[in-house]
């Protein structure tokens, strides 16, 4: 098996992207494959973003979804006094997690989260003191 690019050069391993022998010199190693020079150009286009390991945070997947579950139960039953500070601290950590791991995706969802937290509890407390304010009449 010989070189695709040097004839008289013994193939050493095949590239991962076109399966064609090349020998040691030409071959790259890239995320622990083997590729040519042209296939090496692709590849660590594509893998970048595998590599890195990109991944969603879930505390922040978590925090916006109670912050939606909050502001349709809390704002009706004046418990977004309470769903509301949940909302903003399951936020702040979600927040938290993704500022000491860069790779966590969802720091927009956990900013939602945090505002929306911060309305409904603003909400809750207005509609509480109205309720009080009528009651006092
Ligand atoms: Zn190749
Ligand atoms: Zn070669």
């Amino acid at each position: 098996m010989e070189c695709v690019n040097h004839s008289n050069a013994e193939a050493q391993d095949r590239c991962t992207g076109c399966a064609e022998p090349f020998c040691h010199e030409c071959l790259v190693e890239v995320v622990g494959e083997k590729y040519c020079g042209s296939c090496k150009v692709l590849a660590v286009k594509a893998k970048p973003v595998l590599e890195t390991g990109m991944e969603p945070c879930d505390e922040a997947n978590q925090a916006l979804i109670l912050a939606l579950v909050s502001a349709t139960v809390g704002l009706c039953l004046c418990i977004g006094v309470f769903l509301g500070p949940i909302t903003i601290v399951r936020g702040a950590q979600a927040w938290k997690r993704i500022s000491e791991e860069p790779r966590l995706l969802g720091a927009g969802k956990a900013t939602a989260a945090i505002i929306i937290g911060v309305v409904i509890f603003g909400l809750a407390c207005i509609q509480l003191i109205a309720a009080a304010a009528h009651r006092g009449n």
